[in-house]
């Protein structure tokens, strides 16, 4: 970053971003007014405003050297897709103009058919259309004009992930909104859900990476020998941060200002090579679309810096995977934090409420939280000891423990728990963040004003725990907002929900250590769900209760819900197939010819040196040698037996995808075992690849 650039980051934060500003700006205010009733209020645009909002956003582009648009839109592989076109609009004599129009920015017609649809879109109907997302601002990437958009098929089912968001998003705001005027609030008129992901991604050596097909095709490395230092010294977290990487954040961050994305802060994580960025939080669309960007721009700086960017959960064995924290809490139009104790009793009693209503979504949907995280990435992560296990749980400390079994307790005293309760609230505002212990193997922390689902994988899209999130919460406001309305009295029916709620939601909480096989068996003997494997995972997506709530909330329709267990399951069977084959690959043509090589190798020395200078050293390691050359050839064909076996994988998506859990899997880890073990054999010099100690201790 030039000098001269610091000093104008106020200037140039949002510079590639048709914002607030640069509407109020470039168009007349009656546009405007129209513009903002629709993103706020989600009010239909007449074809004539969405005709000057086309026109100005194009000047604006223009101006920025954009010759293209594209509809800027997220489909079920989990990234983002666009398809560019040019401003360029002949005219009759022959000559050129760059023209915008307004139907060119509400709607795009697009091919769906090579996007998955799980079965949605008939093969005969490959459109799809995308549609503008006026709540999320357009931006600049290179020539191009970004236009945040849904993508639906003709029938106007969702293929995107935006879309369910969006409606999940109006879920939970009607229900909260509701809670808060039984409480007597009159003015709330919204809540939306606000979001801050924490990311974390690996940042490797642009020359090792090349050398390596498995980082290239997979995003992990799929063979390694665990180097002799890893994390155990803690010395890389939070850690001073090295010249190289550190140009590279300073240089990322400044792509994201632009683009209006508030990375905020960047450090060192737990493992050699990891790093995280966090934004400051925002409304979860745009936190949606801003995380999209920033995996994005991660990956593109990196290139720029001689470096490769691994957004992967589970990149190098025997070290930290990464994960993204997702930080969540709701706000009314007036700002305020719903989870954010209040000051007087009343306040607090709201905020029990709301805290209530999470507690028993956590529990009732903790299959559906499972499965929105669900992803062959994600296996390596969850339950293996690093991050929060496969068991969702909550934690939400002591002191906020202690508060609502007090209020449980009360249960004998009908009477008079409106005063005990109301004494007891009113001590509340003392508890705070500071004093909520940062518990970093609970999957669902309450970290003073927000929850904090850490869960997702780092590569993932956060559109998919949102909308799980902000539908389970939606449904429990919904049957709370129903008791209140019909409350005698708002308060004491308040704290029957309150007390109801941790009478039969207690076994979600616990507040211990998630890593321990004692919490494993606990969680067994309460009763939750221990769902290890995404195979595990994803039939929870078409259960009864699935279909119900979903479709209660209008955020999935049955056939919607069938596709996306149809395309996820296929997603996994997919990633994995492409992992057995680079295996395949890796092994047939560079580890066991390596290792052939240098049997041969030792061999003729060993002939060379003939029997007066013969070393007894080197005719066992070219024992040993052999011994493990001949297990690798058989755990290669073994691998590769699985792969030419089509017909046993035959049949519905959920038997192939299990095929390859419970067959596949355990063929490749037997024979990265037995190559891991040869690594350790081979000098570097006749090893094909750089080590995985090399990778990510390299000093840069
Ligand atoms: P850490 O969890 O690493 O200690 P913080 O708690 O400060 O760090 O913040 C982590 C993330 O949570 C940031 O992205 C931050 O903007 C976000 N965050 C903070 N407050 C809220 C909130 N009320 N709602 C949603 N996200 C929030
Ligand atoms: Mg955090």
């Amino acid at each position: 970053m030039e000098r001269n650039d610091k000093n104008r980051i106020p200037e140039l934060f949002g510079s590639l971003v048709f914002n607030d500003e640069s509407m109020r700006e470039r168009l007349t205010k009656e546009t405007y007014d129209a513009l903002k009733k629709t993103r706020e209020e989600g009010s239909p645009l007449t074809p004539e405003i969405a005709e000057a909002v086309a026109a100005a956003m194009k000047d604006w582009a223009l101006e920025h050297g954009a010759t293209h648009f594209t509809h800027w839109f997220q489909p079920l592989t989990g990234i983002t897709a666009e398809k560019h076109d040019s401003f360029l609009t002949p005219q009759k004599d022959g000559s050129v103009i760059m023209d915008f129009s307004g139907k060119e920015l509400i709607k795009g017609e697009s091919d769906a058919s090579s996007f998955p649809s799980g079965g949605l879109r008939a093969t005969f109907e490959a459109r799809g259309y995308t549609a503008w997302d006026p709540t999320s601002y357009a931006f600049l990437k290179g020539t191009s004009l970004c236009i945040p958009t849904v993508f639906c098929s003709y029938g106007g089912e969702a293929l995107d992930k935006k879309t369910p968001l969006l409606k999940s998003v109006e879920a939970v705001s009607a229900q909260a909104v509701r809670v808060l005027r039984a409480f007597g609030d009159k003015d709330v008129r919204r809540v939306t859900p606000m979001v801050g992901p924490e990311q974390e991604y690996f940042l490797v050596d642009r020359d090792y990476y090349e050398h390596r097909r498995d980082l290239k095709y997979t995003g992990r490395a799929l063979f390694g020998a665990k180097p002799p230092k890893g994390q155990e010294l803690d010395d890389h977290y939070f850690g001073s941060v090295k010249p190289r990487i550190a140009e590279y954040m300073q240089d990322l961050d400044l792509e994201l200002w632009k683009l209006g994305v508030y990375a905020k802060t960047k450090h060192n994580e737990a493992a050699p090579a990891q790093h995280e960025l966090a934004p400051i939080y925002t409304d979860v669309n745009t936190a949606t679309d801003h995380n999209q960007i920033t995996m994005e721009m991660m990956r593109r700086v990196a290139r720029r810096h001689g470096l490769v960017c691994l957004l992967h959960e589970k990149p190098f064995n025997g070290i930290n995977g990464s994960g993204k924290h997702n930080n969540w809490s709701l706000s009314t139009d007036k700002g305020e934090n719903l989870f954010k104790p209040g000051d007087s009793p009343a306040g607090n009693i709201r905020f029990l409420v709301f805290f209530a209503a999470v507690i028993k979504a956590v529990d009732e949907f903790q299959d559906l939280l499972r499965v929105s995280v669900a992803t062959a990435g994600n296996d390596h992560r969850l339950g293996a000891n690093e991050a929060p296990p496969a068991i969702v749980s909550m934690f939400i400390g002591d002191d906020m423990l202690a508060m609502l079994e007090a209020i449980e307790k009360e249960k004998t005293y009908a009477k008079k728990s409106a005063d005990a309760f109301t004494l007891g609230v009113g001590a509340l505002p003392s508890f705070s963040k500071d004093t909520t212990d940062r518990n970093r193997t609970s999957p669902f922390a309450f970290t003073g004003n927000k929850f904090e689902f850490r869960m997702p994988g780092s590569s993932l899209s956060i559109a998919g725990p949102n909308t799980v999130l902000n539908t389970a919460v939606a449904e429990e406001l919904s049957l709370f907002a129903d008791r209140l309305e019909g409350a005698e009295d708002v308060e004491t029916e308040a704290i029957a929900l309150v007390r109801e709620t941790v009478r039969d939601h207690k076994r979600i909480i616990f507040n211990g250590d998630g890593y321990t096989d004692a919490w494993k068996k606990e969680a067994t003997r309460r009763g939750l769900a221990d769902l290890r494997t995404t195979v595990d995972a994803l039939p929870c997506l078409i259960s009864e209760k699935s279909i119900r709530v979903f479709g209660r909330h209008k955020v999935f329709t049955e056939a919607e819900l069938r596709s996306r267990y149809e395309i996820y399951l296929g997603t996994y069977a997919k990633t994995l197939h492409i992992e057995m084959l680079t295996m395949l690959d890796m092994a047939s043509r560079d580890i066991y010819p390596a290792v052939a090589r240098y049997c041969g190798m030792l061999a003729a020395g060993i002939r060379a040196r003939g029997e007066e200078f013969s070393s007894l050293s080197e005719t066992e390691e070219l024992k040993k040698l052999t011994l493990l050359e001949n297990e690798l050839y058989r755990r290669i064909g073994a691998l590769r037996a699985l792969a030419e076996d089509t017909e046993s994988r035959k049949g519905n998506t959920y038997r192939t995808a299990l095929y390859y859990c419970d067959k596949v899997i355990p063929a490749m880890r037997e024979l990265r075992r037995t190559a891991d073990e040869c690594e350790e054999h081979i000098p570097q010099d006749v090893w094909p690849y750089p080590s995985i100690g090399d990778m990510i201790f390299k000093k840069v």
